[in-house]
């Protein structure tokens, strides 16, 4: 391991973090590695995005990076994953690294989070007034279900973070399941989940709710279990908060049907749904056209948009979940929820959709 191909990771993944870069991938090709940064959304090579880095890197730079997030050198036949912290001028990153092993090799990926992007109020997301007031009304209560959805990457667990911080000001007890933990926070009791361990979502669940917390948030429900059991929590006296893949807001309760919830007990439970997707902020300077201010992307960063429905909006989604559960997706299109992209703007941003999860499979 040369001195320069040390030097050029700590360049690469400082830049990184500089640009605010989300994810940076090292992908095989031939004898070298491709660099690329995931950048507002968009993947583009790391030249690109800075011309003093290199387009690609040589295996001994990604052997370096592995000893950084301390891995297994000698182990290139199983997926690894790893974690580091970067030190940039500005702050400390902290990266999760990701080894997978592919037919060409081992690629490498790093996810980013920076501390000083963390939001800890509702006010920071970008909430209306309104929307803050009907959320702090919810989150005054002493339980029910509150249900963050969105596509992936849409900002969800910083929108939950939010909330779990503007709880723990007032002093209550609050606990966290996550996978992973992106961040650690002095306030937040955070379990991180290890299925390995035995630790999946349905036993950190059942084991928190004897540790008397006032809020507990559920990173992500994934099985019928963890659905269940969250339901019956916000049912008996806990505040619950989770967050859902959902590509439009009515969808939250086809989800919840989905993993066998009762209706009746989602009416029960159900106290908030909070939607969101990120929205490009396009470049002044070109007009979204693509300049040397913007890396040529034309945008310069995402902002994150609501939709908060409370009890009130919930009730004709209750009522049609009740009569017939096939209608509630245009249910909620009725009540002007119209779809997320238009057609326009999915061909003009094509890579946005690429960054988020497929729509999941319909009922029928
Ligand atoms: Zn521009």
């Amino acid at each position: 391991m040369t001195q320069a191909s040390g030097e050029i990771v700590d360049e690469i993944l400082t830049v990184a973090c500089l640009l605010g870069v989300s994810d940076v991938h090292f992908n095989p090709v031939c004898d070298e590695f491709a660099v690329l940064f995931r950048l507002h959304g968009r993947l583009l090579h790391a030249s690109d995005a800075d011309s003093s880095l290199p387009q690609t890197v040589s295996k001994a730079a990604v052997q370096r990076l592995k000893v950084l997030a301390k891995l297994n050198l000698g182990e290139q036949r199983k997926p690894q994953d790893g974690q580091l912290v970067v030190q940039s001028a500005q702050e400390p990153c902290d990266l999760r690294i990701n080894v997978m092993p592919t037919v060409r090799g081992e690629r490498l990926a790093a996810r980013i989070t920076s501390r000083h992007t963390m939001l800890d109020s509702l006010a920071s997301l970008g909430m209306t007034d309104q929307q803050q007031e009907q959320v702090q009304t919810v989150l005054r209560e002493q339980s029910g279900l509150i249900v963050v959805a969105g596509r992936i990457g849409s900002g969800k667990s910083t929108t939950m973070h939010a909330m779990l911080h503007e709880k723990s000001k007032e002093g209550a007890s609050v606990l966290s399941i996550e996978d992973p933990v992106e961040r650690y926070e002095d306030s937040i009791a955070q379990i991180q989940v290890d299925e390995r361990q035995g630790l999946t979502f349905s036993a950190c669940l059942r084991s928190a709710l004897r540790q008397d917390p006032d809020v507990l948030m559920v990173g992500e429900i994934r099985d019928e279990i963890t659905a269940a059991m969250a339901v019956r929590a916000g049912m008996i006296g806990h505040l619950i908060m989770t967050s859902l893949h959902a590509d439009h807001p009515a969808l939250v309760i086809t989800r919840l049907l989905d993993f066998g919830i009762r209706p009746h007990f989602i009416e029960t439970a159900l106290r908030l749904i909070i939607w969101q997707r990120l929205r490009p902020v396009y470049c002044e300077c070109c007009g979204g056209q693509g300049c040397a201010q913007c890396h040529q992307l034309g945008v310069l960063g995402r902002k994150a948009e609501f939709q908060v429905m409370t009890t009130q909006t919930l009730e004709p989604l209750f009522f049609a979940m009740q009569m017939h559960v096939q209608s509630i997706p245009t249910c909620g299109r009725d009540e002007g929820f119209g779809p997320i992209y238009s057609e326009a703007e999915t061909s003009r941003y094509g890579v946005f959709p690429e960054r988020f999860e497929r729509p999941f499979a319909s009922r029928n």
